[in-house]
């Protein structure tokens, strides 16, 4: 684990990525409210989250399950709101309702059903996002066009979830602008989506920009940004 996130400088980072978030929404014409902040704490222990924590920081991201339970249990005193924002095998649905306040890369429908099932009988809701592949890399998963179509029309019928929008994990570019295409296509899709009468509901949430790109990600539209490195510092 990296010790970067005991610096003195976490509140400072966390200030500056607060402002550029800020600035970012208003010039997309939004507010900075719109615009929500997940601090990806994956890799980095507990300590790191109770800092950011400390700062006013309550929703977290971490990617895998085990990792995400263990820190859980040790900050289990603090109202965190938890999101898995990594693949999920279907075989650990059950473990995700009621640990976690929403999952943000549903890849298959199977997935989904089993986290209804999941859900109903932990008699929760579980709020989740689609993640959509729109550059059909083979390294990522995600729904294409058609397949996310499909998940979102059979989700009205899944009891216990509910989509509340789409995740992009775009082809990593060093420069921002380079990125900045992919970010447009999915928005483009959400707006196609609506057009095609897809209850708003399904589509309120577009999760996408981590730390080297989330501004450029916000000017096109994203609601929701993943931020880990630029936070807590360099993952070894
Ligand atoms: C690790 C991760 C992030 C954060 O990445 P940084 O570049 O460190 O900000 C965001 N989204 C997902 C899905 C991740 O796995």
């Amino acid at each position: 684990m990296s010790t970067d996130a005991l610096d003195s400088g976490l509140p400072g980072r966390l200030a500056a990525i607060r402002a550029r978030i800020a600035s970012a929404a208003i010039r997309s014409g939004r507010s900075p409210e719109a615009v929500r902040l997940i601090a990806v704490s994956k890799t980095f222990g507990a300590d790191a989250v109770r800092a950011a924590h400390a700062e006013g920081q309550l929703d977290f991201g971490e990617n895998r399950v085990q990792e995400a339970l263990a820190k859980q249990a040790e900050t289990a005193d603090l109202p965190l709101r938890w999101h898995l924002i990594g693949p999920l095998q279907s075989n650990k649905a059950n473990k995700v309702p009621g640990a976690f306040a929403g999952l943000q890369s549903v890849h298959s429908l199977d997935l989904l059903a089993r986290l209804s099932k999941a859900a109903v009988s932990a008699g929760v809701d579980l709020p989740v996002l689609i993640q959509v592949d729109l550059a059909h890399e083979a390294t990522k998963s995600g729904l294409d066009e058609a397949e996310l179509r499909h998940v979102l029309a059979s989700a009205r019928d899944l009891p216990g979830v509910r989509v509340e929008g789409l995740m992009l994990l775009p082809p990593y570019a060093e420069d921002p602008e380079q990125v900045r295409p992919w970010f447009r296509r999915l928005r483009d899709l959400r707006d196609t989506l609506l057009a095609e009468g897809v209850p708003p509901d399904q589509l309120r949430e577009l999760s996408m920009g981590m730390s080297h790109d989330f501004e450029v990600a916000i000017e096109e539209g994203a609601t929701i940004v993943r931020v880990g490195s630029a936070l807590f510092g360099t993952r070894l």
